[in-house]
């Protein structure tokens, strides 16, 4: 990008940073959003409401102080028809900008305060000397470093405009048509330069159909392999290994348990890999399947495989699963950094029939299965492609089961993992009773510490989440030590600290005495945010719940209620956004996973809710997969199409639609695996 005008060494880095390499990476920069600026209205005809935007000149401005440091912008501009003021909250360097007599450009919302028109927190263009106002639907991209607004709108418009015409079209033409789909080329310069919002819908449809469609491509084209693999039938349905497997657990399966491992133990009697994802809301109770179906392998001779998320939740599956199998005669050997073992890794690679548990190094890494049957997946709904094609690689095409509980639609499903199918836990076990919910202010931070003496005197423990601190995991392990240290001058209560730049060991052993109830506060990080089963913790405080997002505290406030005690959780925070404040009376309204997904996804994007954003093949910019459904479906169809017509992608016709595939699956898999 430095060879651009403009952009030297140091802006070059902060483009880097954005993902921005080489200008064909710039020109899929996509804006955030669009500011629309297609008229500009005299202030005579400006109303409450809006968003407006408005031209006129600083007639004054006044800074008025709330506090010590403390202070805020009012400007007053006219064009001659009207007048209207602007309000501008810490924002004491727009003085200078705005001094009497600029002209200027203002867009937001209209409100009446004290009887005059009155725009807060509007955005602003200067228009000083010679620049012409920006009009029409203006680029609003996202920024890193240094890198301001202005500088990436007018690279955009030298760059983007320059380049465009050596954007591929990688769809034969009778399809575009067939589809009625406006070409890339087009498509990426209106994404970028919309003329009217229609163009920005419609530019909007092609790329969104082009990221499904390579993705479908990418997966399906993956999946031949697969689809002639042969996995052994396993006897699983009411086997005498299986039904002393239920005779061991400590309660019945719930009629949603039971629906789901009905259509398991079905998958598993086919000589076909099973590829199932099993979703159930944290706390309904997945753990119990995994058992079964590993259990179901053993019992027909062959290994199984368990991954979880963090090594924390597999020393604790490792842990339950001794319990419940090693009695049965069924070995069960740990795969995590705690050292490894060796003898257990050795049984492995001799294809002896046991359960292997670790975390997803489990299939990436070097460890040897001699005979592996089932993979089963926790709490990580990317597992995909990737991980797939890597047991492909070693020849392996085990019954797979993917546990989650984020709520993917189908289709979705379909797209990223392939053939899957799906099965859905309903309902929580009997005898649940609601998490009480409370969003305090952290004024009242003392009375959720004094539920959790409370809870620890009636003999019940609590967890206490610290705030995330710049996101990173360092930062909040630094925060959870100064809170655990202050926490231990409490007399009466023992206190556990568990973060993630913690040893594997020392994690393992802190977790060990909490769930033998020999530490009465747990104080730890995000680590804590999956699978974490201990049923005698009632209470969780979570410090300044308002940085978390929604799926997050869903799954954190999952760590308790998992008793028949009745639980609590406390959420302390101040909330600094409207969008933080709304993510809080979300908790506190409902307990409903699906009805939290929605809600999340409504406040932040399909992105980030399926952590799916730059994720490899995954990939997805500017699709909603959820709000895009049809246009999904359409993409899945037309790759099948493609495919059932040129399975190899060989012809004139489907070469750029290779190149792509190939691209896509570059950036996900090791190239040798392609080659
Ligand atoms: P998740 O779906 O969140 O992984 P777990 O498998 O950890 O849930 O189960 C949550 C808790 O519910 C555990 O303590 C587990 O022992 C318990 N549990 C699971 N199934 C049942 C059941 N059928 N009846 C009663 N308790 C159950
Ligand atoms: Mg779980």
């Amino acid at each position: 990008m430095s060879a651009l005008p403009g952009v030297g060494p140091k802006r070059a880095r902060d483009l880097e940073k954005l993902g921005v390499d080489t200008i064909a990476d710039f020109l899929t920069l996509w804006p955030r959003r669009h500011l629309d600026r297609t008229t500009v209205t005299p202030l005579w005809q400006v109303a409450p409401g809006g968003p407006w935007t408005v031209r006129g000149r600083v007639e004054s401005q006044q800074e008025h102080y709330l506090g010590p440091r403390k202070s805020y912008l009012r400007v007053r501009i006219g064009d001659g028809s009207g007048h209207l003021e602007a309000t501008f909250f810490h924002a004491t360097w727009l003085k200078r900008q705005l001094a009497p007599g600029t002209e200027v450009m203002l867009s937001g919302k209209v409100e009446l305060f004290r009887h005059r028109l009155t725009m807060t927190h509007p955005e602003v263009e200067v228009l000083d000397g010679g620049r012409p106002p920006r009009l029409g639907l203006i680029p609003v991209y996202p920024l890193a470093g240094d890198l301001k607004q202005r500088f990436v709108q007018d690279l955009a418009e030298q760059t983007v405009r320059h380049w465009v015409m050596q954007v591929a079209e990688p769809l034969p033409a009778w399809l575009r048509e067939r589809e009625a789909l406006p070409e890339r080329p087009w498509a990426v310069l209106h994404q970028h330069f919309p003329e009217t919002p229609d163009d920005l819908e419609q530019s909007r449809r092609r790329l969104v159909f082009d990221e499904f469609l390579r993705m479908s491509l990418a997966v399906l084209w993956l999946h031949r392999p697969q689809e002639s693999a042969s996995a052994p039938a396993f006897h699983a349905d009411k086997t005498p290994l299986i039904a002393s497997v239920l005779d061991r657990l400590p309660f019945a399966l719930t009629a949603g348990q039971q629906e789901a491992w009905d259509d398991i133990a079905r998958d598993l009697a086919k000589p076909r890999p099973m590829a199932r994802l099993l979703q159930g809301d944290v706390g309904s109770g997945k753990t119990v399947l995994a058992v079964l179906t590993m259990a179901a392998a053993v019992g027909n001779g062959y290994q199984a495989a368990l991954m979880a998320p963090t090594e924390l939740l597999a020393e604790q599956h490792g842990t339950l699963l001794s319990q419940w199998l090693e009695p049965l005669g069924i070995p069960v050997v740990m795969v995590t950094g705690r050292g490894k073992d060796a003898e257990g890794l050795e049984r492995l690679a001799n294809g002896d029939p046991l359960v292997a548990v670790g975390t997803h190094a489990l299939v990436s890494d070097t460890t040897r299965f001699g005979r592996l049957g089932v993979v089963v997946v926790d709490e990580q709904h990317r597992f995909g492609v990737r991980q797939r094609a890597q047991l492909g690689e070693k020849g392996l095409f085990p019954h797979m089961l993917v546990m989650t509980a984020t709520p993917i639609p189908r289709t979705l499903a379909l797209t990223v993992y392939g053939d899957l199918e799906v099965s859905q836990i309903r309902g929580l076990p009997p005898g649940r009773k609601p998490i009480q919910t409370v969003h305090l202010p952290m004024s009242e931070r003392r009375s959720a510490y004094l539920k959790v003496m409370e809870a620890v005197k009636q003999g019940h423990q609590a967890y206490v989440i610290c705030p995330l601190v710049e996101e990173s995991e360092e930062g909040q392990g630094r925060a959870a030590t100064m809170l655990a240290e202050g926490m231990r001058q409490i007399p009466g209560w023992r206190v556990g600290l568990v973060h993630g730049r913690m040893a594997p060991s020392e994690k393992a052993a802190v977790m060990e005495q909490f769930r033998r109830a020999e530490l009465d506060v747990l104080v730890g990080t995000t680590i804590l945010e999956v699978g974490v089963d201990v049923p005698n913790a009632t209470v969780m405080v979570i410090e300044e719940a308002d940085r978390f997002g929604l799926a997050q505290l869903h799954q954190l406030r999952g760590r308790v209620g998992r008793g028949p005690a009745p639980s609590s959780c406390y959420l302390l925070a101040d909330p600094a956004t409207q969008e933080g404040q709304a993510r809080l009376e979300a908790m506190v309204r409902t307990q409903d996973g699906l009805e939290l997904a929605e809600e999340d996804l409504a406040l932040r994007g399909p992105g980030e809710v399926l952590g799916m954003r730059q994720h490899g093949v995954a990939g997805f910019q500017l699709a909603n997969p959820l709000k895009d459904l049809v246009l999904l479906e359409r993409a899945r169809r037309v790759a099948r199409e493609i495919l059932a017509q040129d399975p190899e992608l060989a012809s004139e016709d489907c070469q750029g639609l290779r190149q792509w595939v190939f691209e896509a699956l570059e950036a996900a898999l090791p190239s040798h695996v392609l080659h």
